[in-house]
């Protein structure tokens, strides 16, 4: 029996099948939860504001809830096809077009899944396997290396290096091989907040030609940059015939629950993807998929709002945890931004984020848990901070953050 063992706690530990058997056991011999689950339930017991998982406290615009809700009166309500609902796929399509000119066919070339969590896993399960390596930069976004491990292939990394997170080309080029089948961007990047450039996306595009290479693009936060303009990787020349790219209705919308996610490209890639993706959910949310395909219709002035208040609240939470002492890394886009605990003595986030609930009733995420042990050790000092959270919650945060260094010198004192 082949399965394989869990990493989210042990912290930079790569996940791997076995041959042994079933092993999904923690490293103090509980059952294995993903690090957003733990933070979250710690944040819970302790009352402690969570800006660990990435969600928001507010929910998305009444007109797609209501929508929601007029589509189950209706009766929207039994499986909606493998592939998805024809409105969806075809907003999905509209939208691709509108925003970059892209023009995937919502019958052959667009899927929708269940989250953009779904759309990951069934591609890297169609498209790899065991003797195959599937590049990502690190750190990486937790399902990723939770897949990979799944699917058998091998997991390679380039690394992203503090304070700005953008990639040596150099290293880049030297961490793909021949037998590199898959490169999967994340961009704009969870968990650093850095947003690639035209000639990062170039180099990756050139390289995967070489290399003869799929690139999968998740852009869950394609419209959640602060001044920098996201650029969708299938744009790029000599892109669209090897990329997939994967979206999704929760961060854009704010439905981070409704795990309505998407995947558009070439029809022969999509066509693998769906494959496996009709047997690991079937399909998703009926009334969901319909409520969204009206929201990706919502006008510019709905797409602007969200960047610029999540921009806000950026900006609030960053004066906070530098008036806390906290080195601030710039954050470009998504809902999170990191800070540099070493400017307090610390050198272990990790232990760190396991006492900030209590110590002073703030939660947040270690960066090296979205890491392999190398990347853990360039990452060791790293917090995740999310600020998708009201204003009034941010400053809130911040206070308590205020009390952190005295905190700290406290316990150093053993008071
Ligand atoms: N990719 C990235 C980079 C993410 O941060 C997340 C989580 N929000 C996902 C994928 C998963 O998205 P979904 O909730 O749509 O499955
Ligand atoms: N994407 C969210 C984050 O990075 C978490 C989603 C989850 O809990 N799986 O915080």
């Amino acid at each position: 029996m082949s399965t394989f063992e869990r990493s989210a706690n042990r912290i930079g530990a790569p996940w791997q099948r076995t041959a042994e058997g079933a092993n999904l056991l923690g490293p103090d011999g509980s059952l294995g939860v993903t690090i957003f689950e733990e933070i979250t339930t710690l944040a819970n017991s302790v009352g402690a504001i969570n800006l660990g998982q990435g969600f928001p406290d507010e929910d998305g615009p009444l007109s797609i809830r209501e929508a929601a809700r007029a589509a189950i009166t209706a009766g929207a309500n039994q499986y909606a096809p493998g592939k998805g609902i024809l409105e969806l796929r075809t907003a999905v399509a509209r939208h691709q077009n509108r925003f970059y000119g892209l023009q995937p066919d919502p019958e052959t070339e667009v899927i929708i899944t269940t989250g953009a969590t779904e759309a990951i896993a069934a591609t890297l399960l169609a498209l790899t396997g065991p003797g195959d390596e599937v590049l990502t930069f690190e750190p990486f976004y937790d399902s990723y290396g939770a897949v990979i491990g799944l699917s058998g292939a091998t997991h390679t990394t380039a690394p992203l290096l503090a304070p700005d997170f953008q990639p040596d080309l150099a290293a880049l080029e030297a961490a793909f091989t021949g037998r590199t089948k898959v490169v999967l961007i994340n961009n704009p990047h969870n968990p650093t907040g850095a947003v690639f450039p035209r000639e990062v996306l170039a180099r990756v595009v050139e390289l995967a030609a070489r290399h003869d290479a799929v690139i999968v693009t998740d852009e869950v936060y394609e419209h959640l940059t602060f001044g920098v303009q996201h650029i969708p990787l299938a744009t790029l020349p000599g892109a669209a015939e090897r990329t997939l790219t994967i979206s999704s209705a929760g961060k854009t919308f704010s439905l981070t629950g409704w795990k309505i996610g998407w995947l558009s490209g070439p029809a022969e890639l999509v066509a693998a993807v769906r494959t496996v993706k009709q047997f690991l959910s079937y399909s998703s949310g009926s009334p969901f998929q319909l409520a969204i395909a009206g929201g990706l219709d919502l006008g510019d002035e709905f797409y602007e709002g969200i960047a610029t208040t999540l921009e806000r609240k950026r900006d609030i939470l960053s004066s906070g945890l530098r008036a806390a002492g906290l080195e601030v890394l710039p954050s470009r886009g998504t809902y999170f931004i990191n800070v540099d605990t070493s400017s307090l003595g610390i050198t272990d986030a990790t232990a760190l984020a396991r006492q900030l609930p209590s110590l002073v009733g703030v939660a947040a995420i270690p960066v090296p848990v979205f890491c392999h042990p190398e990347g853990a050790e360039r990452t060791r000092s790293l917090l995740r901070f999310a600020f998708c959270k009201k204003e009034e919650v941010l400053q809130e945060a911040a206070g308590r953050l205020a009390a952190l260094q005295g905190k700290l010198q406290g316990k150093l004192q053993g008071h």
